[in-house]
């Protein structure tokens, strides 16, 4: 169903604020952009007398489409930080990007903050996308991060050379840091993201402090403000939430244990938090295929003190985005997009409305590329619009499942919503592990016995 002149659609209107839905709305489509929202019956009549396809959709809602404040469109759903830092051969990993980039729209996903990608492949599918080459969201990209020895993807032991497919930039100065900016904005990107902690998922006991200094990060704000980008920064400790909200950082992702000044410094220099507590929540449920030398305890304590403390965020004023960290192997491409609205009504006690809002114009602060074109129905908006089956104001996890989404309009026209094949590996993007053990062998049977 493709009408070029646009649409009528009738339904539940969720429009992405934290207004209450309109429960006998429409929203008009022309061309590309919203033309008109509101109630029904307030639905003026040359639209009616135009030749617009009229869609009655009787318990349907109608919202923008999602915004995903966080995902990793290059990664490939990589299992390991050597998957995803030495194998697969550029070429291949920007093919597949191209490939996932259709799934992520097909999961109702039109808009998607890519939160660092490794060589500049996030840029190319933007761009890719953008000129109308292939399917996918439209992203708003933030480069490498930029990373210090302490910092998450230094990845590999100091003798090796710091390899080429890891999705950072190694800073060892301060001129450095200066210089890597410079450099990021030349390669087009529209944000920058710094690691400003390490991870349990790399390094146990790694939640302790900052990456950075506080005048470190000053630098870093300033040079990314100068040049008109918003910065980033990926922060779980208290001290590198503290003191990158202090230096003027716009966003940071995770904050899992920000603290009152922490959550004073944010709200006076106007900063958001994306938690991304997805990617926790999964890795606990896949509790088999933990990645990386932390155990399943150090992922559950951050999730506990992540719930409470940015619960406490919340309740003080600072904006909450939904990001899904889709990209790596515990949250695979078009899957979990919307997951992080549910965790954010189970962990952090928002409304689901809220949680919505956090999924959609609230995220939209992160995007300087369609930023004030998107997240939200309403006249002038893209005509990035999903409808769906049901209420999720009052079943958040509706919009978990997808295929079952009536239509995902993207600038105005339905998306093909047919799923691709599914790809198959090549040899060259696994891991490359022997045996996942040791072989060892039992002297009384006689035989070999694998031992992990
Ligand atoms: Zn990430």
């Amino acid at each position: 169903m493709t009408n070029p002149r646009g649409y009528i659609l009738k339904g539940r209107i969720i429009d992405g604020t934290l207004d209450d839905p309109i429960e006998q709305g429409a929203l008009v489509m022309e061309g590309e952009r919203i033309g008109w929202v509101g109630e029904v019956r307030a639905l003026p009549q040359k639209y009616l007398d135009s030749q617009l396809e009229i869609i009655d959709l009787p318990d349907r809602s109608i919202l923008p489409g999602l915004v995903d404040g966080h995902t990793h469109i290059s990664f490939g759903e990589s299992r390991s930080e050597e998957e995803n830092a030495l194998y697969t051969p550029v070429e291949f990993r920007t093919a597949k990007a191209i490939y996932y980039a259709k799934k992520v729209l097909q999961a109702g996903v039109t808009s998607a903050f890519d939160a660092a990608t490794t060589y500049n492949i996030a840029q190319a599918v933007r761009d890719a996308i953008d000129t109308g080459m292939f399917e996918g969201p439209r992203f708003t990209v933030s480069g490498k991060q930029l990373t210090n020895h302490q910092g998450l993807e230094d990845s590999f032991p100091n003798g090796m050379e710091f390899p080429p497919g890891q999705s950072a930039v190694l800073v060892k100065n301060r001129d450095d840091l200066v210089e890597a900016i410079r450099y990021q904005v030349k390669d087009e990107v529209d944000a920058i993201k710094v690691s400003g902690s390490n991870d349990n998922l790399i390094t146990p006991d790694a939640l302790g402090s900052s990456a950075f200094t506080y005048e470190e990060f000053r630098i870093m704000a300033e040079e990314t403000h100068r040049l008109g980008r918003i910065c980033s920064v990926h922060a779980r400790s208290r001290d590198s939430v503290l003191l990158s909200a202090r230096a003027g950082f716009d966003n940071i992702f995770h904050a899992s244990f920000i603290d009152d000044e922490g959550i004073e410094a944010c709200i006076k220099n106007n900063c958001v938090i994306t938690p991304t507590l997805t990617l926790l929540v999964n890795i606990l449920e896949a509790k088999q295929s933990l990645a990386g030398a932390s155990s399943a305890s150090a992922f559950q304590a951050e999730l506990e003190a992540a719930s409470e403390n940015l619960r406490r965020a919340y309740d003080a004023g600072i904006p909450m985005i939904a990001g899904s960290e889709s990209g790596w192997s515990p949250v695979p491409y078009g899957q979990w997009h919307a997951r992080e609205m549910e965790i954010f009504t189970t962990h952090l006690g928002l409304t689901p409305l809220q949680a919505i809002h956090a999924n959609t114009l609230a995220a939209t602060r992160l995007f300087p590329r369609y930023g004030h074109e998107i997240g939200k129905l309403e006249a002038g908006r893209l005509g990035d619009v999903l409808v769906v089956p049901g209420d999720p104001t009052k079943d958040i996890r509706i919009l978990q499942r997808p295929r079952s989404f009536d239509f995902i309009f993207k600038g105005g026209r339905p998306i093909d919503r047919a799923p691709d094949q599914p790809r198959q590996r090549k040899w060259y993007e696994k891991t490359k592990i022997f045996l996942d053990g040791l072989y060892e062998f039992d002297e009384e049977k006689g035989l070999g016995v694998v031992v992990r």
